[in-house]
């Protein structure tokens, strides 16, 4: 990632805080003037901040969210598909959908809220290499 022959290796915990108070210093040093650390660490300046906001609990286990994204793509053609139907598909409480997969299905671009239901995107079929069958179900926004 970082091409800095000498403090590359650092620059990540420097960004999150995490080195020793020397480390610190040196860094701080080091970062005001090297032409890959520098550049960087400012890119990286937001990360502790994002970081902070992502709590681990709602964060979906990966072997989870595939599931909710194939049960709409097998057992509904992609949608729509009502949160209640979603929810009893997948054993899982309306509110968790809601609350947890929902969220980071539709952020992540997988997933759309429409008023009939949850629909599948054309990048969700993508992602799991099927065709989006055609007809009146398919969206028309291109
Ligand atoms: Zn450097």
């Amino acid at each position: 990632m970082n091409a800095c022959p000498t403090h590359g290796a650092l620059l990540g915990g420097y960004v999150l805080g995490s080195l020793e108070p020397a480390e610190m210093d040196e860094m701080r040093l080091h970062v005001a003037d090297c032409p890959y650390c520098g550049p960087e660490s400012r890119a990286l300046g937001a990360l502790p901040a994002l970081l902070d906001t992502i709590e681990p609990a709602d964060v979906p286990p990966p072997a989870l969210s595939p599931s909710v994204e194939e049960a709409v793509l097998d057992r509904f053609a992609g949608g729509p598909v009502g949160v209640e139907s979603l929810a009893a598909l997948l054993g899982e409480e309306r509110e968790t959908i809601e609350a947890v997969y929902e969220p980071f299905l539709v952020q992540s671009g997988y997933l759309e809220r429409t008023p009939r239901g949850r629909m599948a995107t054309q990048r969700c079929w993508e992602y799991f290499g099927r065709e989006r069958p055609a007809g009146p179900k398919q969206g028309r926004l291109l």
